[in-house]
């Protein structure tokens, strides 16, 4: 196979991220947007000794599983992988994912497998789900500020205000900021130059609340003529908080290390269950709430608490899990790295009137260890104890140090909730390896129409 080749090809299966894989005469194809069950035509880019990579030209019989997507950047946009696959065989894939990365990765074999795998938790309605958004700012040939998502793999932005999973309000909200740009003449931040304003709109939405907060990061301490958006912008129903966080560094991290309120309070509410949620700009908060809801039941049941248990939840961002635990168990503790999540999750503990949660600072995989080896000078060799210990880290997953000292504690039951199917595969066969062993596991779809999804696991003791 050489480059510029044009091929035609069935897809028989889907790689990890999304791409459609063929086949010509033992020769592997992986191409983009194409979906399991088409036969498309497809042009060569790159061509390896055994694989290659293909552009879709053509979709020449569409496969069953091939749908019309919602929006019209589909494919070019890097937000949603997989919105040409129904919504029913997206749910497959996943399921797939997280099989073939506990087999690959963890180790497990496709009977144990089998035994703990529950079905995929899918949405009703796959789209508008997301509470937040953040959209970033450049300027377009005319030089106009425009707004949107990249394109996939790149940081060039695809101008569109009506992004099919966010909320309707995220296109007005937009156009009033473009608008404030434009007759304001300020100018959009440039990463190539460093030179400019605005580099982001972070947008949230309380989907119970219907409350709004709007912080734009800058690049600089202040909004030149704030008066005149925020003007515009509190005549949106539902405004709650106007913000700006100021981030002049040249990394890719989006928000600034803290935030200054240009109107309104520094927050918004919002609900899970019955529990009630303050939500900084800078804290992290589960971007799908229908199916957070049912995700932290799943970690609920697997919990299984009685009333009398001590409970650590480890990575617990403002202590959504741990609020939704406390309620069921003697004694929370949590753990989370950023100090602002920190203040609310207090903050929340008090506004539930939940006063058996603790919440620490500090790294999951510092703050146990030391906590343990504390607790063992202070108690005269007696070690520390958890019944139930829940992580739910980012995708790197968790520290091996960490791992180690969960395992020290004994905990009878361990729930793992993760976002990175291939990491949580690599921490289960540690913690497998070290005396625990899988009950049940299950993905929650937070994502759909991207390639992500999220996994809720069971872990118990040996022997119990
Ligand atoms: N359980 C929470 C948050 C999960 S996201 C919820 O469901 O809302 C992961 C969280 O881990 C983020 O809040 C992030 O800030 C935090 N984090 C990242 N690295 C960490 C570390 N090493 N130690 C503790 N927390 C960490």
């Amino acid at each position: 196979m050489n480059k510029n080749d044009i091929v035609t090809v069935e897809i028989t299966d889907i790689g990890v991220s999304g791409e459609g894989i063929g086949h010509v005469d033992g020769y592997t194809l992986f191409i983009k947007d194409a979906v399991i069950g088409d036969v498309v035509e497809a042009k060569v880019m790159k061509a390896k000794k055994n694989y290659g990579y293909a552009r879709l030209m053509k979709v020449i019989t569409p496969s069953e599983y091939r749908v019309e997507p919602k929006c019209a950047f589909a494919r070019r946009c890097g937000g949603c992988q997989i919105q040409e696959m129904s919504y029913d065989r997206q749910l497959v894939f996943k399921d797939q994912k997280i099989r073939g990365n506990l087999e690959r990765i963890g180790g497990f074999t496709k009977d144990q497998i089998d035994t703990v795998m529950q079905p995929v938790v899918g949405m009703e309605h796959p789209f508008g789900y997301r509470n937040k958004a953040q959209f970033p700012f450049g300027t377009d040939k005319e030089g106009n500020p425009i707004t949107g998502f990249y394109a996939g793999r790149t940081h060039d932005i695809i101008a569109n205000t009506d992004c099919a999973l966010g909320v309707e309000q995220n296109k007005e909200i937009l156009e009033i900021i473009l608008q404030y740009m434009r007759e304001n003449k300020i100018k959009s931040y440039d990463e190539k130059t460093g030179k400019g304003l605005i580099r982001h709109a972070l947008i949230r939405y309380g989907f119970k609340t219907k409350e709004i907060m709007v912080c734009l990061v800058v690049s600089g301490k202040k909004l030149p003529k704030a008066e005149r958006l925020i003007e515009k912008l509190i005549q949106i129903e539902g405004m709650t908080s106007i913000t700006i966080s100021p981030n002049t560094r040249r990394d890719n991290v989006i928000m600034g290390d803290s935030y200054e309120i240009l109107w309104g309070q520094g927050y918004i509410t919002d609900y899970i269950g019955n529990v009630k949620y303050q939500i900084s700009p800078l804290s992290f908060y589960q971007v799908n709430p229908v199916q957070t809801e049912k995700l932290y039941g799943l970690a609920l049941e697997y919990a299984d608490l009685k009333g009398d248990e001590t409970v650590w939840d480890l990575y617990c961002g403002i202590g959504t899990i741990s609020l939704f635990l406390a309620q069921k168990a003697k004694q929370v503790y949590g753990v989370e790295i950023v100090p602002q999540a920190i203040d609310d999750a207090k903050e929340n503990a008090k506004i539930n009137a939940i006063d058996n949660a603790e919440f620490f600072v500090g790294k999951a995989e510092e703050v146990l260890p030391e906590y343990y080896a504390e607790y063992e000078r202070e108690h005269n060799g007696e070690t520390a104890h958890a019944d139930v210990i829940v992580v739910d880290p980012p995708r790197k997953g968790c520290d091996e140090t960490l791992l180690e000292t969960i395992v020290k504690m004994q905990p009878e039951k361990v729930v793992y909730v993760s976002c990175d199917s291939a990491t949580l595969a690599r921490d289960l066969k540690y913690l497998c390896a070290n005396g625990y062993e899988i009950k049940m596991c299950r993905g929650v779809d937070q994502f759909p129409q991207s390639v992500h999804v999220e996994t809720c696991v069971l872990l118990s003791k040996l022997g119990q």
